[in-house]
This record gives C-alpha cells, sequence and structure tokens, in this order.
C-alpha cells in the first residue's frame, strides 16, 4: 500500500518537478546549473505526506517547529546570484531545516557543510539526505550566528533565515573572492549579496522576499 503510493508521487513529481523548471525559467531563472540541480532534486521527499503533493508548488510550506521549507523560486534566485560567473566551491548552509536548499547546494558543490539550530529538524535533514544518497554534505547541530570555524573559510555562504546585520563571524569566514547571500531586514527583507573583493566588502540588494528570523542559540 505504502508503496504503490510511493510510486505514485515518484511518477507524478517528475512531471511536475518538470514543469516548476519552466517556472523557474519563466521567472528569471537561467543558470542551466541551477535549473537542472532544481529538476533533479526530489522536493517532496523532503515534506510531511500530508503535503507532499504539494511540493512542486511555488510557495513556501510548513516544516513543523515553526519553521518553514523556502520557496523553490528563492532558492534559485540565491543560489544563482552566488554561483553567477564560478562555481560555489566550499559552501555554508546556515538553517538547514528539512535539508531541502542544502541538497540543491550538494548537488553544485562537492563540498557542503549546513548548520541547524533546531535538533530534531537537523535529524530530519540527515534522513531526507541520506534518502536521496547526498552523503558529502555535511550537517552540525550549532548556532548559525558563529559560522562553522572548524571548516572556515568558505568561498560561498548562504543564509536561510532573516537578520537585520550580517553576523560579523559569517563575514570573517568568507574566503577572499567568496560570496554571501541572505535575507536582509526584518518585517520587510530583501535578499542581500555581499562579496568580498580585494577592497573590502561590495553589497548588493535584489529581490523583496519573507524569511523565517536568525535567532540566537541551539534547541
Ligand atoms: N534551508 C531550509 C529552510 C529552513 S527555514 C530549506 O531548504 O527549506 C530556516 C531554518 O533556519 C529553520 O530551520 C531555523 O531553525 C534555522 N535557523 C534559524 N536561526 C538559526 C541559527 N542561528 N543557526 C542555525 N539555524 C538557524
Amino acid at each position: 500500500m505504502n508503496s504503490v503510493a510511493l510510486t505514485g508521487i515518484g511518477m507524478t513529481s517528475q512531471r511536475t518537478r518538470a514543469r516548476m523548471v519552466e517556472r523557474l525559467h519563466d521567472l528569471g531563472i537561467t543558470d542551466a546549473r541551477v535549473l537542472h540541480a532544481m529538476g533533479t532534486v526530489p522536493r517532496h521527499v523532503f515534506l510531511e505526506q500530508a503535503l507532499a503533493h504539494r511540493a512542486y508548488e511555488d510557495t513556501a510550506l510548513p516544516l513543523g517547529f515553526g519553521q518553514t521549507i523556502s520557496q523553490p523560486f528563492v532558492v534559485a534566485r540565491m543560489i544563482e546570484l552566488l554561483i553567477a560567473g564560478r562555481e560555489l566551491g566550499k559552501t555554508l548552509e546556515i538553517g538547514a531545516g528539512c535539508g531541502y536548499q542544502a541538497a540543491i547546494l550538494g548537488m553544485l558543490s562537492k563540498q557542503v557543510f549546513a548548520v541547524e539550530r533546531i535538533a530534531p529538524l537537523l535529524a530530519r535533514a540527515r534522513d531526507n539526505l541520506r534518502r536521496i544518497k547526498l552523503s558529502h554534505v555535511r550537517l552540525k547541530h550549532a548556532d548559525g550566528n558563529l559560522g562553522l570555524p572548524e571548516a572556515a573559510p568558505f568561498d560561498t555562504i548562504i543564509l536561510a533565515a532573516a537578520a537585520v546585520a550580517v553576523p560579523r563571524s559569517l563575514l570573517a569566514q568568507l574566503a577572499p573572492g567568496g560570496r554571501l547571500a541572505m535575507p536582509l531586514g526584518g518585517a520587510e527583507q530583501v535578499i542581500s549579496l555581499i562579496e568580498r573583493g580585494e577592497k573590502g566588502f561590495v553589497e548588493s540588494r535584489f529581490d523583496a522576499v519573507r524569511f523565517v528570523p536568525l535567532l540566537p542559540g541551539v534547541e
């Protein structure tokens, strides 16, 4: 019974995933690497069964613990800004949640680290990534405000939770030439992209977004 239901979802998911990629392209995502990753990772695996049928809608969906799985367009948009004209290289994600974005990053880079402050969510991310066999994504239960000093510096840092300012330790852990993308703001947020150039950090701002807040500590 269970396996029949799963097969059903598997077959529909390939078609709906292809439609999701077409929609991302229509919305302006053009990097073939990003579109390929978005079309390959099965988003329904990362959702609770009751929501799996909505996996390929372009919306954020609840994950439990008051958190949400990010909207596909926003995941694609942030990663496209980070990868434009280069490779992602060694990558750090802050706020792994259920591991969906970590999986997309894992398709695009051989070295991905992701931290999450809520232990049960991290456990779920670990299970999900194992299920789709992305074992090179390394997960850690930690407060992402502190970055991940033991693996720094990073060529790419991406935050899946919003803050009114970039945490200083994250800037310090960005390699020369590295890029950081995050939702910047409180009630109103925009995507902020920071590049560490030879003369210092250069910031650019993009689309308005809505993310859960970056919180302190772990639970
Ligand atoms: N990347 C996820 C999005 C999860 S929502 C996806 O692909 O869908 C954002 C996540 O950031 C939540 O799980 C939340 O618990 C986590 N978070 C918030 N503040 C954090 C912090 N300081 N350190 C690590 N994770 C944090």
